[in-house]
């Protein structure tokens, strides 16, 4: 069986854990914490940059730092992970949700200008399979709004719109270093804070709502309780694993992108006859080589080509079930069909790709599919 997801390993992972136990602090903000944010913050000039336990973790920071509260409301994307939303609904926010693009599931920036009102407080975008949203368009609606725009950039390391970074763009940024992700460690997250004005409290907040930070840089002379806040802070030894990742960032989105661009061209025959639709990356936006997808015509052939990939040992799956459906939330929605999200619930297939994936495994999968069509 060729499996969905094999997590990428470098090779020099556990020599810097070692590293990490050996210097004798194995807590949060060390040594190789304090790495991988300045690797983040030199190689994409991004603002402050902070290591937290998972992007989930970089989510629920975002909402607190936005004093996100009850009558507030967030406009997110239905096509997403449930933590874009979670984090919101945690501090009491109202949700409402934003259809996909006809020919992208990102974000239909139209579909959010429908839903600002005077509660609007944050819009949050998804840059799906690490393809950027319409960047432009989103900033100048919240600009023109006076509201906050997150990135979830959970998938999108490395990518751009024209040539700023993805999770640079908007007042705050967030990562994901999931197993599942292009580069990991285990569980890990970052927040990146691009608006100045957000940058202390951020510390803060991350401190567990002390002002410790600074103190260990000597900017005060004790420390104590001036906010709230939580532990988001990871430990040095998930640190250390991640940026033994980051020193190969390169070489692992390299390949990913080769077997992206594998997968595109071989299976194109299936789009000219109007078989499936194969993903097209958005105007001004790069390609990370995070998911490859095809498209069916329908949901009943989508669940008929996962069963035939599944016995011929390929596992492939589909992805988010849409959030305003969901059995927590659809009570609460207002009953606005979202025809492109639900569309891309029912019919889009992942296939595999990672970084250890074979080129023989790569034919294999390609071959699988074309069978399901022949
Ligand atoms: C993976 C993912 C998350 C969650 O990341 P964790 O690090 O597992 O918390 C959030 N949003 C999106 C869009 C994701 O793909």
């Amino acid at each position: 069986m060729i499996p969905f997801n094999k997590p990428a390993l470098i090779g020099t992972e556990l020599e810097l854990i070692a590293d990490a136990v050996k210097r004798g602090k194995i807590s949060g903000n060390g040594y190789y914490t304090g790495l991988c944010q300045r690797f983040f913050e030199e190689r994409y000039d991004f603002g402050k940059c902070l290591l937290t336990t998972s992007c989930t973790d970089a989510l629920e920071m975002a909402a607190i730092l936005l004093d996100i509260g009850p009558g507030d409301e967030v406009i997110l994307p239905a096509y997403t992970f449930v933590s874009s939303a979670n984090a919101f609904v945690l501090r009491g926010a109202a949700l409402k949700f934003a259809d996909s693009c006809t020919d992208h599931p990102n974000v239909d920036v139209e579909s959010i200008a429908q839903l600002i009102s005077p509660r609007t407080k944050a819009i949050v975008v998804v840059h799906y399979a690490g393809m950027a949203c319409d960047m432009d368009a989103v900033c100048a609606l919240a600009t023109s709004q006076g509201v906050a725009v997150v990135e979830d950039a959970a998938q999108a390391i490395d990518a751009c719109y024209g040539d700023q970074p993805l999770g640079g763009i908007g007042d705050l940024g967030t990562f994901s270093f999931h197993e599942t992700k292009n580069i990991n460690c285990g569980e890990g997250g970052m927040l990146v804070v691009n608006n100045p004005d957000l940058r202390k409290r951020a510390e803060i907040i991350w401190e567990k709502g002390t002002n410790r930070a600074a103190f260990w840089r000597g900017e005060v002379d004790k420390y104590g309780w001036v906010d709230i806040g939580s532990s988001f802070l990871p430990s040095e030894l998930n640190a250390a694993f991640l940026y033994a990742q980051l020193l190969h960032l390169n070489t692992v989105i390299d390949r990913r992108v080769q077997i992206w661009e594998y997968y595109s061209r071989t299976l194109s025959v299936l789009e000219q006859d109007e078989l499936v639709t194969l993903p097209r990356v958005p105007e001004k936006s790069t390609n990370n080589g995070h998911i490859f997808y095809v498209l069916t015509r329908n949901e009943n052939e989508r669940d008929a080509l996962l069963q035939h990939l599944n016995k011929a040992g390929v596992h492939a799956v589909f992805h988010y079930q849409v959030l305003h459906l969901s059995r927590y939330f659809r009570g609460n929605h207002d009953g606005r069909v979202l025809l492109n999200a639900e569309r891309y619930e029912q019919t889009l297939v992942r296939l595999p790709l990672y970084y250890p994936l074979s080129d023989i495994e790569v034919e294999t999968i390609v071959a699988s599919v074309k069978s399901f069509y022949a």
